[in-house]
Order: structure tokens, then sequence, then C-alpha cells
């Protein structure tokens, strides 16, 4: 038997966020400096570059969502701020070498296969080619504008919350924040104390759960700096937490969703006002949307100044925003909080195989792959954070983490010469997605409400097993899922 000739794939990895950085740590812990990195901003970082807005934070636990072999970051809470991640995810670049392999300002046009290569074009007209390709584009990237009439005509500054326009002093103005979401909520808590008056415009209702946030002393951020295990066990513990309680209630956990229900409810009593607080009472069940966690958004809404506007919005004019009732809001600024074209893997890239099929017509019908990572007909195509993550009950790193190691299985079958290419076998792709529709039944995403979770088929775009279920159909890469050409 002749010994396969070992040999370094070429790899362009898209987007240098949380999950690209990831990826190139990965590929240069395997010995692989063969690849690129192509990220259309000017810095890594991903959506933590490009969210500034006030309040901006994360809603995992800080140990739960730094990388697990670099956790001894000093964050300032039990839930870091953005600036803190986006600090944290450069230093991870630097550190582990990855950002040599940036290049920046690269907005990649189409990844077309040709032959046994892929052809990537960036719109500033340059073309690579690599065996290999992983998509870390994200999940919410491209910010959603409200089709509301009259949206240009304000005279005022107006900025989406992923654009914050920071040349805008919010100080003693009169600020519209549409939209109820975990941006929206954190911007009014955030804006509170500054605005002379603060308009929440309301369509839905939403559940808030206290996150318990903690401020830490120094000598415990500097304790954690020094002592990484003390770090990584918090990680594990507080991932533990989050999975024996938020997780297990989002997919069917009764117990823990009723608990959590009277979390909420309880948390939802803070507010005095009955009207008020009819108001912000969900006419949804619990986990239906993605939960809000907030400590101080009840206290924030009932501040004098800050008002929860219910009536609709008819459009908005020159002056403010007219509501449904006639009035007029007379505003000097309006954040739109509308949240993201969610988890739209193809908006502005052709992705297109040997076949002349693009992605998109693929997924025409709803985004499959094989475990989330794969796709039938594309081989050597790779994704991160793709179709049925577990992106509603996990930690986003921590499921990048579990993804890549998968892939890099592969990629190392690939570098030692064992295999050329990989292709999911479509009858392993149908029967993983069979498998996971069987789940979705029994999630609350499932139980009545319009959410960004579902697709156009109003099914999850989630995994909706556990944390843990999903480490263990990972761990052993089976190869036999895939068609495989050998290396002549
Ligand atoms: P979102 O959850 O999609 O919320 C968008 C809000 O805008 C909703 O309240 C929606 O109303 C409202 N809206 C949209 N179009 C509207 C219109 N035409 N008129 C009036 N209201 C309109 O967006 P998001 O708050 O930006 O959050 C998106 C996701 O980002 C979250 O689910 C979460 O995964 C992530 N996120 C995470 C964190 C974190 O801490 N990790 C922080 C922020 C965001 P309806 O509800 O009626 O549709």
């Amino acid at each position: 038997m002749t010994q396969a000739k070992s040999h370094t794939p070429t790899v362009l990895v898209l987007g240098a966020g949380m999950s690209g950085i990831l990826a190139g740590i990965k590929l240069k812990e395997a010995g692989i400096s063969t690849f690129e990195i192509l990220e259309m901003g000017d810095s890594v970082g991903g959506t933590w570059r490009d969210n500034t807005y006030p309040g901006l934070s994360c809603d995992v636990p800080a140990h739960s969502y730094d990388y697990t072999f670099e956790p001894n970051w000093r964050w300032k809470s039990t839930y870091a701020e953005g600036p803190e991640i986006y600090a944290y995810f450069k230093h991870c670049s630097d550190k582990y070498g990855v950002t040599p392999h940036v290049r920046f300002g690269t907005r990649v046009t189409s990844v077309t296969r040709e032959g046994e290569l892929w052809t990537v074009l960036s719109a500033d007209g340059v073309k690579r080619q690599a065996q290999i390709v992983i998509n870390c584009l994200g999940v919410l990237v491209h910010p959603m504008e409200p089709d509301i009439e009259g949206l240009q005509s304000f005279a005022g500054p107006r900025f989406h919350s992923a654009s914050w326009d920071h040349s805008v002093s919010m100080d003693g103005k009169r600020v519209g924040v549409i939209g109820t979401g975990s941006t929206a909520t954190q911007i009014i808590c955030a804006l509170a104390d500054r605005t002379a008056r603060l308009e929440m415009y309301q369509r839905t209702a939403q559940w808030v759960c206290p996150n318990f946030d903690t401020r830490r002393p120094e000598w415990l951020r500097q304790l954690h700096r020094a002592v990484p295990k003390i770090s990584w066990a918090a990680g594990r513990i507080q991932n533990w937490i989050l999975e024996s309680t938020f997780c297990q209630a989002v997919i069917g956990n009764q117990r823990m969703k009723n608990i959590l229900l009277k979390l909420c409810l309880r948390h939802l009593a803070k507010v005095k006002d009955p009207v008020l607080r009819e108001k912000l009472t969900p006419r949804f069940e619990l986990g239906c949307r993605r939960l809000i966690f907030s400590d101080t958004f009840y206290d924030a809404i009932q501040k004098p100044n800050v008002s929860l506007v219910t009536e609709g919005i008819q459009r908005i004019e020159p002056q403010g925003i007219r509501t449904k009732d006639g009035q007029l809001h007379e505003l000097d600024v309006i954040v739109t909080a509308t949240g993201f074209h969610a988890l739209d893997y193809t908006r502005n890239l052709v992705i297109r195989n040997e076949q002349g099929q693009s992605l998109g017509e693929v997924w025409a019908q709803g985004a499959q792959a094989l475990r989330s990572v794969a796709v039938a007909g594309f081989p050597n195509f790779f994704m991160l954070i793709g179709p049925h993550s577990p992106i509603g009950n996990f930690s986003l790193t921590g499921i990048s983490e579990i993804q890549m190691k998968y892939i890099m299985s592969f990629i190392d079958r690939i570098k030692s010469g064992e295999v050329k290419t990989l292709n999911p076998k479509p009858e392993a792709q149908t029967r993983y997605n069979a498998h996971l529709r069987d789940g979705f039944a029994k999630t609350q995403w499932v139980t009545g409400c319009s959410s960004w979770y579902l697709d156009k088929n109003g099914l999850p775009r989630m995994y909706p097993f556990t944390p843990n279920d999903y480490r263990r159909e990972m761990k052993d890469p089976d190869i036999a899922e895939f068609d495989v050409t050998a290396t002549a």
C-alpha cells in the first residue's frame, strides 16, 4: 500500500468575527498557514466591532462567551460589555497570530466552484482560489430598517442601532427608540438618565428575565487574569447553570419553563402602574421568542422621563413620529432598534457549485445542512454557525468551537493526503434534518409567535435538543456521511 502524500491545503475563511478568528486559530494550530481571512471591515471583531450602541452588552455570561482556550480576561461584570468583548476578540486575533492573515476591506461578492477549487471574488475585483472555504460570515449582520411610511422624512438624526452615530449627543434630547428586542431594551436602560424624554415604541411586549449581573471588584478581576483555571472553571459553572435552566426551558422542559415564568412575572411585578404593567405583559408563551435578560429595564421604563408608546406607528414626519391615535410625538433623534435580516446566509453573496446552482436556490424552501457545517453539493465548503446551529439555546462561542473541531477533523484528513474533497451525502443530510424535525414540535419556538427563529415554513431554524446532545452528536465526525474523492 502506498502512503498518502501529505499536503497543506489552501483555505479561505470568510469573515473575521468571533468565528472567523476561531477558524484562523484552529488552522494555525493544525500547522496550516496557507490561509487568508477575507474581511469587509477595517478591523476584526464582526458584530462587536459594528455594534457600538450605548448599553451594549452580551446576555450570555462572560465566561461562557469567551473561547475555552483563552479564558482569563478581566471581565468587569458577570456579563461583558460590548467594548470589552471587542477588545477580547482583537486580543485573541493578535495573540494567536491570526491578524496577519486577515485581508481587511475585502467584501466577498461570489464564491464559485471551478474544477477542484473554489474561486472567491471580492468587490475590489481581486480573485482568489482555494481548496477549502470556511464561511464565518455570522448570523446577525445585515440591519433591518422598518417598513414605516415617511422613515426618510425625519428632519433630525435617525439611525439603526447597528450603525450608531456617536457624533449625535443624546444628552437632554427627546429620543424615540423603535423596537422592544434585546437591543432596544439595552438602549433604553443606558439612555434613561441622559435624555430629556425617552420613548420606546412597542409593537410586541416581550418577556424580560432578571440576569443577576454583578460588578467585579478589581482584586477578583486580577485573580481571573492571573489564574486561567479559575476563569475556565467559572465558565463551566456558568454553562452548567445556563444549560440546566434556560436551555432546557426553550426546548420543552415545562418545569424549567414554569420556573422561568415565575421569575419573569415576579420581575414584571416591579412595574407599579397596573396599566403600564398590562402593556408590558407579553401575549405569547415565554421562550417562544428570544428571552430578554435585563435587571434594570423595568426600573428604566418607570422613570418619569421615559414612556412606553403602544398606540402603533402611523408614519414618521419631519418633526417626529405620528401614532395611530393621531398624536405627533415630537423628537430630536430616532433610533431604529428593529433587528436584522437574521440567518440570511447568502445575502449580498452568491455561492455557486459546479452544477451552477446557487446556495440561495438550493435553500429556496429553507436552509438545510449536514450538522450545520456542510451542504450536500458544495464540496469542501464549510460553515460556522450554519443552519440549525444551537443559537437559541447555547453560547455562540461554544457552538463555534464544537463545529470547528468537527470541521478540522476533516481538514486534517485532507492535509494528511487521505482525502481530497468531502461532499455531504444527500441522504445523510436528509436523515440529519429529519432528526431535527423530530425535535421541533416540543420546543417553545413553535408555540405561536412571530420570530426570526422561524423560517418561512414556520419551522425553527435552530437545533432543538440540549447542548449536551449537540456535543455528543458532533463528537465523532463520521466520514461515512460524506462522498469523498481520494488523492491520486
Ligand atoms: P429583534 O429582537 O429582532 O427586535 C426587533 C424589534 O423591532 C422588535 O421589537 C420588533 O417588533 C421591532 N420592529 C421591527 N419592525 C418594526 C416596525 N416596522 N414597527 C415597529 N416595530 C418594529 O432585534 P434586536 O433587539 O436587535 O435583537 C436581535 C437579536 O440580536 C436578538 O434576538 C439577540 O439574539 C441578539 N442580541 C443579543 C444581545 C446580547 O446581549 N447578546 C444584545 C442585542 C441583541 P415586533 O416584536 O413586533 O416584531
